[in-house]
């Protein structure tokens, strides 16, 4: 049996071999404990990068997210009992002009740096994940895993060599697109309406490539007609990384039942996300439309800021935040998701994507160090140790082999 095999039995069967058996008597803490002890979990989506190089943080120590100190770092993943998490490199769009393709091209280096150095101070707490083996190994070996994918193919510009060039520097996913059109496909939010329908004659060829290279690819974000255009080109199972169900929150984000349906059809896996207006439909008073529609246009929309300014645009959101402060969803809004999708498509085609420090946020899961109270309600709501380990990372976890091998890897 393979090494990585081996490990993954000793994680998941772990209690049985210890002797430790849970009954309706334990002490659920305890038994939340056990099992983030023993399982593997993974967050695959957060955006703590676009705080790397600021003066104010430091993941290496304990920041304090009811202070604007962000939602995670190694201590607050230790508490939370996080083991993995994909770090975005968020590369802001623009117009689609060869000025911006280069910028955004550089900025995507920029960060993929950031994060190696981080990888590098965190020596002994922390390092870069290439595979699903190599997170259960630092599991074992008590470290925590660096995984990079990037949010947005807008980097790649025109130049598909640029796809196997981002591989190599470690990334293993792609989101197609982010809030806007791009080259590659329609995105789901664009004000502006579709440009290709689906996805362009570009798309199709990076698709191709990246089941070549046996990279994930990422399908949040992108419009509904690019998704079912993808699911026809790829030839591997594909992911969302944060994304909720559209049934339980209508919002053109989150992802319908046909889509779910074909989702499991083609053997991927949806990660549900924290992100308030994807996970319950918040009403909001007309002075904090307004207020909010005052920055984006004050901002231009979050996009094409260089970093001090995205820095002063998420203040002056957070400033709205505080001056008319709303319930966010909770942890019980967010299992709703995870409950209607299992029940739709199975247990083996959902995750977690929390989107921390992207705006992902619940009430009671305020940053990493709460993880756990996720799977406190799991249990709470009678999934069994094996149901909550595929939540947690399994279910990712053989869609990323299943793409590993079929390229041949
Ligand atoms: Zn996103």
């Amino acid at each position: 049996m393979a090494l990585r095999n081996m490990l993954w039995l000793v994680l998941l069967f772990a209690p049985c071999w210890m002797g430790v058996s849970f009954n309706h008597n334990t002490d659920p803490k305890e038994e939340v404990e056990a099992i983030h002890k023993t399982i593997l979990t993974l967050d695959t989506h957060v955006d703590t990068p676009m705080r790397l190089g600021r003066d104010d943080f430091d993941v290496m120590k304990r920041n304090d997210a009811r202070r604007g100190g962000g939602k995670l770092d190694f201590p607050r993943m230790r508490e939370g009992g996080l083991d993995a998490a994909f770090f975005a490199v968020f590369v802001p769009q623009n117009s689609l002009t060869e000025a911006n393709f280069k910028r955004a091209y550089e900025r995507a280096h920029e960060t993929f740096d950031l994060l190696h150095q981080m990888a590098e101070r965190a020596e002994g707490v922390a390092a870069i994940a290439l595979s699903p083996d190599d997170a259960y190994e630092h599991k074992i070996n008590g470290k925590h895993s660096i995984f990079i994918g990037l949010e947005n193919g807008f980097p790649l510009e025109y130049d598909i060599t640029r796809v196997q060039e981002f591989y190599d520097r470690g990334a293993r996913y792609i989101g197609l697109s982010h809030t806007r059109n791009n080259q590659i496909c329609d995105s789901s939010t664009d004000p502006g309406g579709y440009i290709h329908n689906g996805l362009s004659e570009f798309g199709k060829e990076v698709i191709r490539e990246m089941n070549r290279i046996g990279m994930l690819i990422d399908v949040s974000h992108i419009s509904d007609q690019a998704f079912f255009d993808v699911l026809e080109i790829s030839k591997h199972p594909v992911v969302a990384t944060h994304s909720n169900a559209r049934a339980v929150c209508d919002h053109p984000r989150n992802l319908s039942d046909e889509m779910l349906k074909a989702l499991a059809e083609n053997g991927g896996v949806v990660q549900v996300t924290f992100l308030p207006s994807y996970v319950r439909q918040i009403t909001q008073k007309p002075e904090v439309v307004e207020a909010r529609r005052k920055v984006r246009e004050k901002y231009n929309n979050f996009q094409g800021l260089s970093e001090e300014e995205m820095a002063v645009a998420w203040a002056a959101w957070e400033d709205i935040n505080h001056k008319y402060p709303v319930r966010l969803p909770t942890v019980s809004d967010f299992v709703d998701h995870i409950d209607y999708i299992v029940d739709l498509i199975g247990i083996d085609h959902v995750g977690i994507g929390s989107d921390f420090d992207g705006g992902g946020v619940l009430e009671d899961c305020f940053d990493v160090s709460e993880m756990k109270n996720i799977t406190a309600e799991l249990l709470e709501r009678g999934y069994n140790w094996e149901e909550i380990e595929k939540i947690w990372g399994g279910n990712f976890m053989r869609v990323f082999r299943q793409v590993e091998n079929l390229a041949g890897r």
